[in-house]
Formats: structure tokens, C-alpha cells, sequence
């Protein structure tokens, strides 16, 4: 973290500058601030902003900030979202020290705060059905109507919830719902459901509940019994804001936090709540959670993305309280940036042409050996331009190499610097070639090149003043290592995938090409040896690291991001 560190402190936006006056006015000594997941699914993108926000803001106020997890449906939750959630806020960098919490840890304290309101007239059991309920909530333009069990007294209340918490009661059949107003123009405000009744057990409380409380409710007094200073969350809860300041000013809390909206995290290409994600994982659209093309922080791990590139992309982003939807390019962007210093240079040929070096054998640098397949010699090659510390690594260099299949035409468009029959061509680190005759099969594809290389270009340059323009990359036959390589493209084909025709819906926006497995790729040797999770540019293709499928045996590299300006492209003059 600490080359970050610098920039983060400089971060500001509005909750920064209201915790700036709070400690100023003496509001607050410490500020507390938490990451409240529901653990119904794997994090995305959108909560890595708001695990940097509160984090960043603990980290930054040398306050505290605490993960709690918000486990209030039990039908929808599972261990395995808690763990998860555990391991990518760690992988994000951030930790919570002793502060892990659940809000199934208050369910007592909730149940008597329940009963409080019971007591002081705020609450009452109903049994209306909750198809009923939802009918009768009225809606933007007309009040709702009250319950026919809004009157009756506390004793009947406190008795049938006590007996709907000892299980005498089915499913659906009551509920304990706020008394607080059916014409309230804030529909929130419509007696909202706090207790219901779920013969579900828990992930962590187990059987020892049969009703259970609603977010909405535990969310808030969750917020003001571990004395959060500011409660952030997203815009979509301003409404709720109303309700919670109820139950806060009922309630004999210890604290009373301040919530404050900002903007969520909307990003091009991409669908972001985890319901949607979950749908493609349950229906097999994607191979998984992890999958490395969806949007989830265990996604982004496993395709390669590093901690540092997504907490600069936070910080870029900022908080702010207009939606808007970011381009994903930005997170390419900080990507690129990061694995740029990071990233080991390696040679891969994704789709190989073999090319023989016809004179090779007789290079006067190189005193003949006893056959033409021993005549290797070893190239240096430097591992990273941007970071001379990262030193040099020799190559293989023989007589039988590959290039990429696209590097070769057969007519050359104009302004086209590689390989084409007459024309001089750098290998990278190693020698100018010039192509003198192209080999097909009986079908006519190209399938060998014959080539010449200028002994005295050794290391890819000459001091005579010749120009060559054209660099490619190519790897030793004899000594290339096979590997298989997984492209990547958006998840959806469309900027805003949500956007569906009538009687579509969000999957009929999917990419068919989002992802390409290519299978026959040369790589020099030296990635046999890299550590699963080094970080590598392979030249001109991008950014790569090993897949989780990866072995030593059958080593499997992901692209992380594609190099925007690779020169590749750039040297094609339109
Ligand atoms: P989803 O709609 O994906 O299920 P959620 O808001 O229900 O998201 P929670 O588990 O409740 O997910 O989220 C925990 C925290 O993360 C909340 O404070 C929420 O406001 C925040 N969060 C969720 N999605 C985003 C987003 N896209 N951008 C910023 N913050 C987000
Ligand atoms: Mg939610």
C-alpha cells in the first residue's frame, strides 16, 4: 500500500468534508465508519468503491471501520458469500482488525427493542397476507389503507409476538409492522414490516429463530449499536432515511449515526447488482463467481487485475452524489498503468507461423556446432523497459522460429513494415530478417516461411544507418513451451446491457465472444518457471497472468488487458 499512500491521503469529496467539520466542531473525537454487506452473493466492483470509501476514510481519519455483515434473510445467504466477502475486502488490502460483526449478532437485542415498540404503542401484529399488505400500501399519488389489525391493544401484540417467536405461527400467516403512518406521502413510512416469520435456519444463529427482522429495520439499529459516526451508503437507500431516523428516535440507542448517500458505481458493459450475477452464475451463463469475466472482485482477481489498480480506480471515480456511469475503459486505464511498472516483458506467439532462418547455421558470430539443431545461441532481453531493476534474461534464439500468422502478408496494404516476401523485418532482440519465399500446402495456405538474417543485426540493430521499421515478436520452436490462452472480451456486447426490446431481457445483451480460447500458443521457456501469480506483458498482446487451471504441465495465462497503443497497431498508416 505504501505507494499509494501518498495519493489517497490527498483524496476529498463532500462525506470527507462533513467528517472534516464534524472533528472540527468537536462532533466526534473518533470517527467509525463500516462496510455493511448482505452475504447473498459475491462482491462486484460497485462495493470495491465502497469498501475503499469507508476503509479509506478509517485508514486516512485514523478512525476505525467495520465489516459487518447485514445476514437478516437467511434464505438467500450462505457461508460461502461470507468467506468470500472476507477474502476480497483482504485482497482489496484493507482490514477490519477485531471489528467483524453480524447483525445476527443483535437479534436479541432487536427482538427487545421489538417489544419496546409494542409497548409504547408503535408496533402491532398483522395478519395480512403479504400480497395484501402490498395492496393496501397504497402508492406516489394515493395514501395507503390501515390494517384491520391496527387497533388491537399492546397486551394482544406483546402476546401473539411472543407466540410467533416460539413457533406457534405458519409462514405468511403474521407479521409485526411499525405503526407509523398508511397516508405518509414517503411509502417507507407505511407501517413497513419489521418482524417476519421464516422457519428457515440460519447460517449462524441456526434453528434458534423463526422470525426474523427486516433490513430495513436491523440495518440502522445494527449502525447505531456499534456507534457508527457516519453510516454511507448508496443513493437508493435516501428514501429509507426517513424510516431509520424513526426507528433511531424510538429506540434507546447508544449512538446515532449519520447517513449520508452517495452516488453508486454504474459501469458500461457491465450489470452490477448481485442479484443480476447471480442469475448468470446459477443459469451457467459464466463458469462461476470467479469466472474472469464478470465484474465480481473474485472475477477480477482470478483474471489478473491487481489490489492497487482497483483502489486507484476508486480513488479516480471519487464519491459524489450524481449517478453516472463510468467507462470501463478508466479501469482499463488503471490497469495498464499498474501491471506497466509491474509486468515482466515476455515473448508469446498466440497464433504461429514457422519461419526457417535459412542461412542461420553459417553465422560468423556463432562458430558452427556439429548439426543445425544444436545451433541455439542466447539472446539478452530486457525484462521490463520501465524498470531497469527488473535486469535481463537470455533467450533462445535458433534456426527454426514462430512469428504471429498475422504479422505475414502476402500482399502487403500500404505502410505495412513486417513480414512480406522481399521486406526487412526486426525480431525482437535478436536479428533482421528479410522473407525470400513463402511455403504453402496443397490448399494454399501459407503455411512456412523461408527467411535470411543479417548476421551483423545482432541484438536487433545495425550501425550502418539502415532503417527498419517493422519490430515482431517470435519465439524458438525447438525451445518454445505450449500454452493455452484465454482472450477476453465485455461480458455484454452492449454499453448499457440492462437496455433490452420488450420481452427480452438483460442475457439476450450477452457477448457470444466474450470469451476465445486459443490453444496452440508458443511461449519462450522462461514462463515454465513463473509464479502463479506474476503479472506478464506479453509484447504486443497485452497484459497476462496464469489462470487458477493453470500447471506446470499445462500452463494456462489469462489476458487481463489488451495494450491500448501497442505499436502494433499504431505502425498500420490508414
Ligand atoms: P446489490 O444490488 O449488488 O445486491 P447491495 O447494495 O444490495 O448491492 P449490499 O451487500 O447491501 O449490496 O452492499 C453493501 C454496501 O455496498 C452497501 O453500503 C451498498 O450501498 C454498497 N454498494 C453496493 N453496490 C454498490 C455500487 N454499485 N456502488 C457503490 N456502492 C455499492
Ligand atoms: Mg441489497
Amino acid at each position: 500500500m505504501e505507494n499509494t499512500e501518498k495519493k489517497e491521503l490527498e483524496i476529498t469529496n463532500f462525506i470527507r468534508q462533513i467528517i472534516d467539520t464534524d472533528l472540527e466542531t468537536g462532533k466526534h473525537k473518533t470517527i467509525i465508519t463500516r462496510f455493511p454487506p448482505e452475504p447473498n452473493g459475491y462482491l462486484h466492483i460497485g462495493h470495491a468503491k465502497a469498501i475503499c470509501h469507508n476503509f479509506g476514510i478509517a485508514r486516512d481519519y485514523k478512525g476505525i471501520c467495520h465489516l459487518r455483515f447485514d445476514d437478516t434473510n437467511p434464505v438467500a445467504e450462505d457461508v460461502e458469500y461470507v468467506d468470500s466477502i472476507q477474502d476480497d475486502v483482504r485482497w482489496l488490502g484493507f482490514d477490519w482488525g477485531d471489528n467483524l460483526f453480524y447483525a445476527s449478532d443483535y437479534f436479541e437485542k432487536l427482538y427487545d427493542f421489538a417489544e419496546i415498540l409494542i409497548k409504547d404503542g408503535k408496533a402491532y401484529i398483522c395478519e395480512l397476507s403479504q400480497p395484501e399488505i402490498r395492496a393496501t400500501r397504497g402508492t406516489l399519488t394515493e395514501p395507503g389503507k390501515n390494517s384491520p389489525f391496527r387497533d388491537r391493544s399492546i397486551d394482544e401484540n406483546l402476546e401473539i409476538f411472543r407466540r410467533m417467536k416460539a413457533g406457534e405461527f405458519e409462514e405468511g400467516s403474521k407479521c409485526l409492522r411499525a405503526k407509523i403512518n398508511m397516508a405518509h406521502p414517503n411509502i417507507n413510512m407505511r407501517d413497513p414490516v419489521i418482524y417476519r416469520i421464516k422457519k428457515v435456519t440460519h447460517h449462524r444463529t441456526g434453528d434458534k429463530w423463526c422470525i426474523y427482522p427486516m433490513y430495513d429495520y436491523t440495518h440502522p439499529l445494527s449502525d447505531a449499536l456499534e456507534k457508527i459516526t457516519h453510516s454511507c451508503c448508496t443513493l437508493e437507500f435516501e428514501d429509507n432515511r426517513l424510516l431509520y431516523d424513526w426507528y433511531l428516535d424510538q429506540l434507546p440507542i447508544p449512538a446515532r449515526p449519520r447517513q449520508i448517500e452517495f452516488a453508486r458505481l454504474n459501469l458500461t458493459y457491465t450489470v452490477m447488482s448481485k442479484r443480476w450475477l447471480r442469475n448468470l452464475v446459477e443459469n451457467h451463463y459464466v463458469d462461476g463467481w470467479d469466472d474472469p469475466r464478470m465484474p465480481t472482485i473474485a472475477g477480477m482477481r482470478r483474471r489478473g487485475f491487481t489490489p492497487e489498480a482497483i483502489r486507484n480506480f476508486c480513488d479516480k471515480i471519487g464519491v459524489a452524489k450524481a449517478n453516472s456511469v463510468v467507462d470501463f475503459e478508466l479501469l482499463q486505464f488503471c490497469l495498464r498503468d499498474d501491471l506497466n511498472l509491474r509486468a515482466k516483458r515476455v515473448m508469446v506467439v498466440l497464433d504461429p507461423l514457422e519461419v526457417v532462418i535459412e542461412n542461420y547455421p553459417e553465422s560468423p558470430l556463432n562458430p558452427p556446432l556439429q548439426s543445425e539443431a544444436e545451433q541455439t545461441e542466447y539472446l539478452d532481453a530486457e525484462n521490463n523497459p520501465e524498470d531497469e531493476s527488473a535486469g535481463k534474461r537470455k533467450i533462445p534464439f535458433s534456426k527454426v522460429i514462430y512469428i504471429e500468422k498475422d504479422d505475414f502478408r502476402e500482399v502487403a496494404p500500404k505502410g505495412w513494415h513486417r513480414f512480406t516476401l522481399g521486406a526487412e523485418v526486426r525480431l525482437k532482440h535478436a536479428y533482421y530478417v528479410v522473407c525470400k519465399e513463402v511455403v504453402k500446402d496443397e490448399n494454399g495456405n501459407v503455411i512456412r516461411l523461408i527467411c535470411e538474417y543479417d548476421p551483423k543485426s545482432r541484438g536487433g540493430w545495425t550501425n550502418d544507418g539502415r532503417k527498419v521499421k517493422g519490430t515482431s515478436h517470435w519465439v524458438s520452436a525447438e525451445h518454445a513451451v505450449n500454452i493455452e490462452v484465454r482472450l477476453y472480451e465485455h461480458l455484454f456486447d452492449k454499453v448499457d446491457p440492462m437496455n433490452v426490446e420488450e420481452g427480452k431481457d438483460y442475457t439476450a445483451n450477452l457477448n457470444p465472444n466474450s470469451l476465445t480460447v486459443l490453444t496452440n500458443c508458443k511461449a519462450e521457456p522462461s514462463l515454465v518457471d513463473s509464479e502463479k501469480s506474476e503479472k506478464f506483458q506479453f509484447l504486443r498482446q497485452g497484459y497476462f497472468c496464469q489462470d487458477y487451471d493453470s500447471t506446470k504441465e499445462n500452463l494456462i495465462f489469462n489476458r487481463i488487458v489488451g495494450l491500448k497503443d501497442s505499436w502494433a497497431k499504431m505502425e498500420i498508416k490508414k
